[in-house]
């Protein structure tokens, strides 16, 4: 069994074009939720659904989120219903009171859908309406996890890092704000002081998630470290867990230089350098690291190398290749 750890790009990209080096019935890939929104009552998990979605083969990667070709009538619909109404445009994130006021696992992730900040297609809110209506009769976010992953004929073990409430709070100059908010809404613009994940009091691991971390081996993807992998590290057991584990991890930069995304500011913000030997500092459980061939940082565990951006599925195979021989390097450092 192969444990891969997953926001919404760096690993689902490594997943997709990974299947033929590590066999998808033998992999779990315990993805983060810490990005999750309850939007119009409706719970919404971007980095699990990527997951799904792209092990289903329905995934629009043009975006990396979302069903291609999916319509937008309710989106749009809504959106003019609330502009009809005068409602002002959003993001609309929920008062403090009204934060702890529904359901546990929606807690400090709660906007409103009018003026519907975030583009939600017609199918990919069929997903949410399922998801929802399934958590509400009672099942677990993992038991409903499993449930979609059997609808989209999903290989992989997909499962949700927990089962409780962990949301991604980002604060700025103006205050503390939802990272959904910061991102979809504000395109990263604000300065970022610091990140905090807010929610259940202890949040744990799902069984499913620990049991995975615990029988390993790991593979980090080139996932961002504070806002994808930290929420998962900030739950109780699991720095813990992977300490006990083999693990590796892509590095999501090339030196100082990420490839897409906020995680050069967010990484800073919180005390680490943004760069691959930052990345090292941040996961100091890792056995060994996979840099990109023009990286040239020297770090005091194995290092393989190889071309580490991945543009298509073959580029992905090349990574995985590489990630399974740092997996050998750092069995044979244990032994
Ligand atoms: P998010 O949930 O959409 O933020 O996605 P992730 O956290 O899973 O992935 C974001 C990270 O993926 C960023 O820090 C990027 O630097 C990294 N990334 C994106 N594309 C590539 C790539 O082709 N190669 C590598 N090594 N990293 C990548």
């Amino acid at each position: 069994m192969t444990t891969f750890l997953a926001g919404g790009t760096g690993t689902p990209k490594l997943l997709a074009g990974g299947r033929e080096v590590f066999d998808p019935a033998d992999t779990t890939v315990v993805a983060n939720t810490g990005d999750d929104v309850e939007l119009g009552g409706l719970l919404v998990c971007p980095d699990v659904d990527t997951v799904l979605f792209e092990a289903g083969g329905v995934l629009d990667r043009e975006t990396w989120w979302g069903i291609a070709d999916d319509t937008s009538t309710t989106h749009d619909y809504l959106t003019d219903l609330s502009e009809a109404a005068g409602i002002e445009a959003g993001p609309r994130y929920l008062s403090d009171d009204r934060q702890t006021a529904g359901r546990d696992l929606a807690r400090w992730r709660r906007f409103s859908a009018a003026s519907e900040f975030m583009f939600i297609g017609d199918r990919d809110r069929a997903v949410h309406i399922l998801r929802t209506s399934l958590l509400d009769e009672g099942n677990s976010l993992t038991e409903v996890t499993r449930t979609l992953a059997d609808a989209f004929g999903v290989t992989e073990d997909v499962v949700p890092m927990s089962d409780d409430p962990v949301a991604t709070i980002v604060h700025t100059p103006d205050g503390p704000t939802h990272f959904q908010a910061f991102w979809v809404a504000e395109g990263g613009e604000p300065t970022v002081e610091d990140v905090e994940f807010r929610g259940a009091e202890r949040p744990a691991p799902s069984d499913a998630a620990l049991d995975a971390l615990l029988d390993g081996p790991v593979i980090i993807g080139p996932s961002n470290p504070v806002t994808s992998i930290g929420p998962m590290l900030a739950l109780d057991g699991v720095r813990e867990a992977l300490q006990e584990t083999t693990v590796i991890a892509v590095s999501p930069f090339v030196e100082d230089e990420v490839f897409s995304g906020p995680a050069a500011e967010l990484m800073a913000a919180v005390g680490y350098e943004p760069s691959t030997a930052g990345v090292a500092d941040a996961y100091p459980f890792a056995d060994a690291f996979v840099l990109d061939g023009a990286d040239d940082t020297s770090l005091d565990r194995p290092v393989v190398r190889t071309d580490t951006e991945m543009s298509d599925d073959a580029d992905a195979k090349r990574v995985a290749r590489a990630c399974k021989r740092a997996l050998q390097r750092a069995s044979a450092e244990v032994a």
